[in-house]
């Protein structure tokens, strides 16, 4: 039912509650507050319901998470909606979108905690018009909403308009301004500002216009004009109404749009703490209040300190803790998982945030986070019922994660306490190369290493530090600790023997998840980039030989495993592989020795299980990719190259002319479909000879080893070679390590398809959702 709260004739805030945090229940809910804005625009003004899009942007390379509740609209604002679908009928749309700035060109992230304002998962509350209504009804149906139905005092709110801009030809927003004035805005509250606060563009060319911003002041009984855009949290933006009335041409001038817009958000976060007032906090609010007290906290209760009165960050801890689970279950749920690039790459830096924060600050158990996700599906599962139903799945990944991380944080812990032991350390100031080992090696945030350190009364040499991202950055790979023919030699002459490395393949499918074997070795032999040696002092850059290893070195077109290892003898100490690479029979393990290495020293190596399992993902994806170009565009289609890294695939082939645009979708469904049936992926070692008899087989021109392994989706290799199929598959030579089912791909987003040269093609591809559920043995 839609229930009007109307101000009391004093002007009181009969809408306005006690301060939630007591436990008792708020008089006017976050979800009443969610519902009242959706039935105003419904129900009064004709806008159609559309729910909140996943935060995982379909088919928009541009953005890492929907980050505002216009991303789902763009082709209706750009005009490329197909005329056949239903959103093309929308005029007055009204939603409540799931919005996600933790990265790209909105990121929030280091606000996050410190003020109490920004989230990186917070929803936007929107009304839009597609060629309706304009500025006039816009204001006024916010103000109304605003004002007589959630009952907030006018003298509470200013409002922004844009107050021109000569140098590029635009004029103030008088209309707007006018509009205001009319509605009763007092001249005093109603402040012009420029470009930067006041006009929107969608990107360098595109819908574009002026916006007019409504911010409250939660002081109030005073003229705080001069606080609206100066970043105080007592003065905070609430709503922002955008007004495309220009399209933006490529020579960037401006042509009216045929069709003017109205594209509104409101944080809900923002209003509820307005609503539900008392303190300016969106954290005391039913949206977070139940999650604030189910953290298991031993650092005392949430005191909703900031800054300086939050010395020991205890209060900060508990908000960013509150921030990120919500993040981590919405986008788990929308199938964005912690992984090595783009969306998934912030993620797991969020997870990797709020562990360390749960459990090195508020001295929380382990499993603290993930217990705190049916939480989360209580407070917003009714309205997304997707957390409801994902709650099991995202405890699970969250729980693997944090074990994952903690045992790097406590390595980085330690390695942070021996170097401040060390009698060569300069006292205050951290050693740059250190800090940027526990980012590269262990996956610390740069942040979280900064925090750490400020924490123990240190900092990092930020000049140093910044040299050396910067070199890590030319440089990209470093050179490689390669063994000349001189040292091959060697090895063979001592009689060392050749690396066994078959454990890169002895990983399996437990319960859904994939499991990799742990692996000991011996270091057999140490190469310093001239000639062999028997040890190696800290520092120094070389080349380490073991006996046994479950690295995938680098070949057949897929990166190397990337991890570390240990010492028996200093478990502390991560030693970073950072290449891996084979030669005459020896896996060499780059590293740069983080201590002293001898010959014989026992190792514990350590693989990095996500990077991997990315790698297996885009390995397996190359080979359904292979399979469907030749599907569609037929046998002529050859393999020129690929290559497979954690965070895309690159495919060159041989083909007539540039794919059309059905053949690409073609070729997008059939890999698809191959995913969604989920097949076995079959491998089996067999001599070249017979390899090659396989119809159908796959070869690129590369030398193959004898035997080799040959790989092959749904159909079992032995049925392959004895003929007992005639089914067309997917069946390669190939030396890489591959997912067990196709599922596991998830889902396969072909980014880029051009032409390289004459008659040889290039496509680029992502996948999306990586299968982050990796567990040690
Ligand atoms: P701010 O300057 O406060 O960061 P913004 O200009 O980035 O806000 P818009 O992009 O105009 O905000 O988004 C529309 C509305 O969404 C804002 O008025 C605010 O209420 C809400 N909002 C924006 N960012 C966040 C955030 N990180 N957390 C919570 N609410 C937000
Ligand atoms: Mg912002």
């Amino acid at each position: 039912m839609f229930r009007l709260l109307l101000r009391g004739p004093s002007g009181c805030r009969s809408a306005h509650l006690a301060r939630s945090f007591s436990g008792s229940p708020p008089e006017l809910p976050a979800t009443r507050v969610r519902s009242i804005f959706v039935e105003f625009f419904r129900q009064r003004h004709g806008h159609r319901v559309v729910p909140s899009s996943p935060v995982r942007p379909r088919g928009d390379p541009s953005l890492l998470f929907v980050n505002a509740g216009m991303n789902q609209f763009k082709p209706i604002l750009l005009g490329t909606v197909d005329p056949r679908s239903e959103m093309s009928s929308y005029r007055r749309v009204v939603n409540s979108q799931k919005c996600v700035r933790a990265g790209g060109k909105h990121n929030d992230l280091e606000d996050v905690g410190r003020d109490l304002y920004h989230h990186t998962f917070f929803e936007m509350l929107g009304n839009w018009s597609f060629g309706d209504y304009f500025k006039e009804e816009a204001c006024r149906m916010a103000w109304s909403l605003l004002t007589e139905h959630y009952g907030i005092p006018a003298d509470r709110l200013y409002v922004s308009y844009f107050a021109g801009d000569a140098p590029s030809g635009l004029p103030a927003d008088e209309e707007t301004r006018h509009v205001w004035l009319d509605i009763g805005v007092p001249p005093g509250r109603l402040l012009p500002f420029g470009l930067k606060e006041n006009f929107w563009e969608m990107g360098d060319s595109g819908p574009c216009g002026p916006c007019t911003e409504i911010h409250y002041d939660h002081v109030g009984g005073r003229d705080a004009s001069a606080l609206v855009n100066a970043d105080s949290p007592e003065v905070v933006e609430i709503w922002n109404l955008v007004f495309m009335q220009y399209n933006r041409e490529v020579d960037h001038s401006l042509r009216l749009l045929p069709h003017f817009s109205v594209d509104t958000g409101m944080g809900l976060e923002r209003l509820v703490s307005v609503l539900q007032g008392g303190t300016r906090s969106n954290y005391d609010t039913d949206l977070f209040t139940p999650l604030l007290h189910a953290i298991q906290s031993r650092a005392g209760p949430y005191g909703g300190r900031t800054g300086a009165a939050d010395a020991a960050k205890v209060d900060m801890a508990y908000r960013v803790v509150a921030d990120h689970v919500r993040t981590l279950s919405v986008c788990i749920a929308d199938g964005v998982h912690p992984g090595m690039s783009g969306a998934e790459l912030v993620l797991r830096r969020i997870l990797r945030r709020a562990v360390r924060f749960c459990i090195e600050v508020l001295r929380a158990p382990r499993g603290a986070l993930a217990s705190l996700v049916p939480t989360v599906s209580h407070i917003l599962g009714d309205v997304y019922p997707e957390l409801h139903r994902e709650a099991d799945r995202i405890m699970d990944i969250v729980n693997e994660n944090e074990a994952h991380f903690l045992s790097s944080l406590q390595q980085g812990s330690r390695l942070i306490h021996r170097t401040l032991s060390r009698k060569d350390y300069k006292h205050g100031v951290f050693p740059a190369a250190v800090a940027w080992s526990l980012h590269r090696d262990l996956g610390f945030p740069l942040d979280l290493v900064d925090l750490m350190l400020e924490e123990r009364g240190v900092q990092v040499d930020h000049q140093e530090l910044d040299r050396l991202i910067a070199e890590n950055h030319q440089s990209g790979v470093r050179s490689q600790v390669t063994l000349d023919v001189v040292s091959l030699a060697e090895l063979r002459r001592l009689g060392v023997p050749h690396t066994d490395d078959s454990l890169k393949y002895k990983y399996g499918l437990e319960r859904d998840r994939y499991v990799f074997p742990a692996c000991r070795a011996t270091v057999l032999a140490l190469y310093d980039g001239k000639t062999l040696v028997s040890d190696i002092s800290e520092g120094q850059r070389c080349g380490v030989i073991l006996d046994r290893t479950c690295f995938y070195s680098e070949q057949g077109g897929q990166s190397h495993d990337q991890g570390y290892f240990t010492r028996d003898s200093l478990q502390d100490v991560p030693y970073p592989v950072e290449a891996v690479v084979r030669e005459g029979g020896y896996v060499v393990h780059q590293v740069t020795a983080a201590d002293s290495l001898r010959t014989g020293d026992q190792v514990q190596l350590n693989l990095d299980q996500v990077h991997r399992l990315s790698c297996m993902v885009k390995h397996t994806a190359t080979h359904i990719l292979n399979f469907a170009l030749r599907e569609v565009l037929g046998l002529s289609v050859q393999q020129r190259g690929s290559h497979v890294s954690a965070d895309r695939l690159r495919f060159d082939f041989t083909v007539k002319a540039p794919l059309s645009v059905s053949q690409l979708q073609q070729v997008d469904r059939c890999v698809n479909d191959i995913i969604s049936a989920n097949h076995v992926v079959h491998s089996q070692e067999l001599p070249l000879q017979s390899a090659r008899s396989i119809e159908g087989l796959r070869t690129v021109d590369e030398v193959y080893p004898d035997p080799v392994r040959v790989v092959s989706v749904a159909v079992p290799v032995s049925d392959l070679l004895a003929g007992r199929t005639d089914r067309r598959t997917s069946v390669e030579l190939c030396c890489g390590t591959h997912l067990l089912r196709t599922g596991d791909v998830q889902d396969l987003l072909i980014v880029s398809e051009r032409q390289m040269a004459k008659g040889v093609s290039r496509m680029v591809a992502v996948t999306g959702r990586e299968a982050a559920q990796v567990r040690m043995e």
